[in-house]
């Protein structure tokens, strides 16, 4: 066993002054089983060392911003040119625009865009902007996508094909519950109705292109050109969340890698370069509905800051060199391939899905194509999976919704060593 004691006198310390020891939910070890999580103190390229001096490789990549690894020496030049330049001038700065025009080069639909601090923003703005611009309040979102933790996306899915909502969250008022429709991924009968019922109250469809909340999940042929196809039909927009999607898969969104287009598009995570960030963008007539061209209202202290922007930019010129995504491609079939070939030594029963760099492994014995598919997945055995896991100097997301992430600071030999690392912990299992 791993040394893990200053971990859990951290933890222990934490428990008494941060609300449950951490600062966001999915970071504590309760999926799996409880206990003190591990306490990172230093990362660099594709590793961290925990407070106790373990190394990892890492796959987390901090629930997906790190795309580039840890302290790229790029994206750190920019934030300390950045900090020794002053972090916030609440004024308009050259990079925004720069880092605006950069976006909108790789992703067309964003004609106009606005920089905020967080996906959730970005989302809930989206959602303002659709109602504002449609002068109607119903949202139809697929169960299980995660759109941040306004009051407005943090609803479940009912049981059934298509159900009004039920808020995930004590907090949430009823009334905003009923304004969300939630229908199962992948379900294009069970969406269809949705219109049907509720398209002409409909402001917007919130839209996860490829699904990395219940690991990862891709749109099936034909899926999202009927989103848009009965949603524009019903004079409502389609809502992009793009926050773990875009400059994942290619130099753009998954709006790019698929070939449809969105009304609106929301961004958050890999644009920030390991600094807090958001942004959305959509229709220049849709966007000139914010202030101060329009009546909806967004606005931010420190949406827009030069540190994060400079980050941003310093990322995307990094995974615009030639060959990242290839190579993303490359290592993430090696990974799978080494996965799946374990398993099968092992009598492992997985399903793996993967886009280029990021996947998820599912202990289940069918497909995973909607949330349900999803749940059904072991998480008894996933929880035994990512201790063996951290073990053997494995990081990953101590959740089974959640995708592992290949950076470009990861090599064949990294890969090689956790094929390995895997292979032991299932014949363990
Ligand atoms: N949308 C998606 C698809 C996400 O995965 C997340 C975060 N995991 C968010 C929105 C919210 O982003 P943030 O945590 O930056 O508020």
């Amino acid at each position: 066993m791993k040394n893990r004691e200053r971990s859990a006198q951290l933890h222990e310390q934490a428990m008494d002054v941060i609300l449950g020891g951490v600062n966001s939910p999915s970071r504590s070890f309760k999926a799996v089983g409880g206990g003190a999580p591990v306490s990172m103190e230093r990362a660099q390229g594709a590793y961290f060392w925990d407070v106790d001096g373990n190394q990892y490789i890492d796959y987390l990549a901090a629930y997906g911003p790190i795309i580039t690894g840890h302290a790229h020496p790029h994206v750190t030049q920019a934030i300390t040119e950045a900090a020794a330049n002053g972090t916030l001038y609440g004024t308009p700065t050259p990079w925004e625009i720069t880092f605006a025009n950069m976006i909108r080069k790789a992703i067309p639909s964003m004609e106009r865009i606005r920089f905020n601090n967080s996906g959730t923003e970005a989302v809930m703005t989206c959602i303002r902007v659709a109602r504002a611009y449609t002068n109607r309040i119903k949202v139809i979102k697929f169960a299980g996508c995660y759109h941040g933790h306004s009051d407005l996306v943090l609803v479940a899915a009912g049981s059934g094909p298509s159900t009004l909502g039920i808020p995930d969250s004590a907090g949430i008022p009823q009334s905003i519950a009923n304004e969300v429709i939630t229908v199962p991924f992948n379900d294009k009968q069970a969406f269809a109705d949705a219109i049907e019922k509720w398209g002409s109250e409909t402001a917007c469809v919130l839209v996860e292109p490829i699904v990395g909340n219940f690991g990862i999940v891709e749109p099936e042929p034909g899926f999202l050109e009927e989103v848009n196809r009965l949603t524009h039909a019903a004079g409502a927009l389609v809502v992009y969340d793009e926050v773990i999607t875009a400059f994942r898969f290619c130099y753009g969104g998954a709006q790019n890698l698929l070939g449809v287009e969105p009304d609106l598009t929301a961004l958050g995570k890999i644009i920030g370069g390991g600094l807090p960030i958001g942004a959305y963008g959509g229709r220049r007539e849709i966007m000139e509905q914010v202030a101060p061209l329009g009546p909806a209202y967004q606005a931010g202290t420190m949406a827009g800051n030069p540190a994060s922007i400079r980050a941003g930019i310093a990322c995307l010129e990094v995974l615009s060199q030639p060959g990242v995504y290839e190579e993303f491609e490359r290592l993430g079939e090696m990974l799978a391939a080494g996965i799946r070939e374990a398993a099968q030594k092992h009598g492992v029963k997985i399903q793996l899905n993967r886009v280029k760099g990021a996947m998820a492994v599912y202990f289940i014995d069918e497909p995973v194509y909607d949330y349900d598919t999803a749940q059904k997945a072991d998480s008894e055995v996933f929880a035994r999976f990512f201790r063996l896991l951290l073990e053997e100097g494995i990081c990953i997301a101590p959740s089974k919704y959640e995708a592992w992430f290949i950076t470009t600071a990861h090599t064949e030999q990294d890969i090689v060593k956790t094929i390995a690392a895997v292979d032991r912990c299932f014949a363990a299992l």
